[in-house]
């Protein structure tokens, strides 16, 4: 099995799509990675679909990618004594921390860090922003507000406060739990969800000690600030442009995109576009042109990944959502437009041997009618640097470590295949040859570039490149051991 397209499908799971059966469609379908969403579900309901996951990995053969996205401090108010209260333009409203349930002039805000960090005029966000509220006067343990924008407030409606560096832990207890928790399952990356700073990435990756590779989800307007700094801490990025268009204005969600999008790619670190890519598709079989076109820019601007959310977690339609973003994938890569504006933006600071390597084997690529570039990696490090030049043939990633091939699988053009611990390099000829014969991307008459560290099994070692023909046989007589 191989895909016939290079970006990466993420699908979340949820009741719509939790079971086995359902997992393996949407695996068919083209989904090569699965989020599961802490917000949601218990940690029975995540092993499940973890367990479900892996056995269509062992039935299908293909390495896959489970992605365990933390719910990170998601601020609520608390409960109204008599449902909801319209709040209107001008009206005066009370945060605070006392727990007595709510009524149409307050209600509790039980984060004291909230309340410490606000200043008069900063902004309140009630509601995913549909409501908002400025500050006019705030202690350690109030806010009294004026509404600016009217809306509906109710029970446990999220809170989002923009303009300040919240002093909160980057991990609620429940995201400590829910990390641990997703370590011991095997999860291969984790996604921290309102990060804010740098150090926040510092902690989670702290926690996980190398079981997990981790996404920090840029969603704050202080992450944009710090975005140079969280990208070198991070292993990988999420543009969750669901709140960031609640903290920022909407319409400067599409720069802030284009921006991220290109900065992962020259760090060589993968990045995944998120959230209502096809929210129509949650009640519909088909999507709205405009959600085609979203899906298409992103993919015209490079990013390794696009993702779905409700759409495959809770919709009516999680496999067609999946083929359409598969077919939208197809049609903009087979645009001539696509690789020249690929081409581009590639804007790589080149220092290293395996940089100099990795530059060759594209530029060999582009030469030559070379079949697909086959890197050995024990890191990761190689194979990004190839995901980076965004090359014209397929990139195929081998390696013996199983939790490295399975992140890889995010990584722009990149098809993941097992080899047992090699020695020799003749011996990673034959496998990365075999490997391009198996998959379908070579016959015997191509010839791929290998690319390999000698000695072997020592990260860091790139420094062969070798054309090498994909009959066996010309490997045996041709090739130094
Ligand atoms: P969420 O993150 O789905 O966990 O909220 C994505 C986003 O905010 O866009
Ligand atoms: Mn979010």
């Amino acid at each position: 099995m191989r895909r016939h397209r290079n970006v990466k499908i993420v699908a979340t799971l949820g009741p719509a799509s939790s079971t086995k059966e359902m997992i393996r469609a949407l695996f068919d379908a083209g989904a090569d990675v699965f989020r599961l969403n802490m917000s949601h579900g218990n940690h029975e309901d995540h092993r499940e679909r973890y367990n479900a996951i892996r056995a269509v990995e062992t039935e299908t053969g293909r390495p896959i990618a489970i992605l365990a996205d933390l719910q990170g401090p998601k601020l609520r108010v608390g409960q109204f004594a008599a449902g909801p209260h319209e709040l209107g333009v001008g009206d005066r409203f009370r945060f605070d921390l006392n727990s007595a349930p709510g009524d149409a002039t307050r209600v509790q805000l039980p984060h004291p860090e909230i309340f410490q960090a606000l200043v008069p005029n900063s902004e309140l966000l009630v509601n995913d922003g549909k409501i908002r509220l400025s500050v006019n006067e705030c202690g350690p343990d109030f806010a009294e507000c004026t509404v600016t924008v009217a809306g509906t407030i109710s029970d446990r409606k999220g809170v989002n406060v923009p303009d300040v560096v919240l002093p909160l832990a980057a991990l609620s207890d429940k995201d400590r739990a829910d990390l641990e928790f997703a370590c011991e399952l095997g999860v291969d990356w984790l996604a921290l969800s309102f990060v804010q700073r740098a150090q926040d990435v510092l902690e989670a990756k702290e926690l996980a000690r190398g079981r997990a590779a981790v996404i920090s989800k840029i969603e704050k307007p202080a992450a944009v600030n710090a975005f140079e700094e969280i990208l070198t801490a991070s292993d990988g990025i999420m543009v969750a442009r669901g709140d960031l268009g609640v903290e920022l204005p909407v319409h400067s969600v599409p720069p802030i995109q284009k921006r991220l999008v290109r900065k992962c790619r020259a760090a060589a670190k993968p990045v995944i576009v998120a959230t209502q890519m096809l929210e129509s598709m949650i009640e519909s079989p088909v999507p709205t042109r405009a959600e085609v076109s979203d899906v298409a820019n992103a993919i015209y601007e490079g990013t390794d990944a696009v993702m779905l959310s409700a759409e495959s977690a809770a919709g009516s339609f999680p496999i067609q959502a999946v083929q359409t973003m598969d077919n939208v994938a197809r049609s903009v890569e087979a645009d001539p437009n696509y690789r020249n504006i690929i081409e581009a933006a590639r804007q790589a600071e080149l220092h290293s041997v395996a940089d100099a390597i990795v530059t060759a084997s594209r530029e060999i690529a582009e030469t030559t009618d070379v079949a697909a570039i086959c890197a050995f990696s024990q890191s990761g490090k190689t194979l990004r640097l190839i995901a980076r030049e965004r090359p014209r043939v397929p990139i195929i990633a081998l390696s013996p470590i199983e939790t490295v091939l399975r992140q890889m699988t995010l990584l722009w053009g990149t098809h993941c295949v097992m080899t047992p611990r090699l020695y020799r390099f003749k011996e990673a000829v034959v496998n990365a040859t075999r490997a391009a014969r198996d998959f379908g991307f070579a016959d015997e008459t191509r010839q791929v570039v290998v690319i390999a560290g000698v000695p072997f099994n020592v990260p860091g070692t790139t420094n062969i490149v070798r054309i090498a023909p994909c009959d066996e046989r010309l490997i045996y007589a041709s090739d130094p051991e």
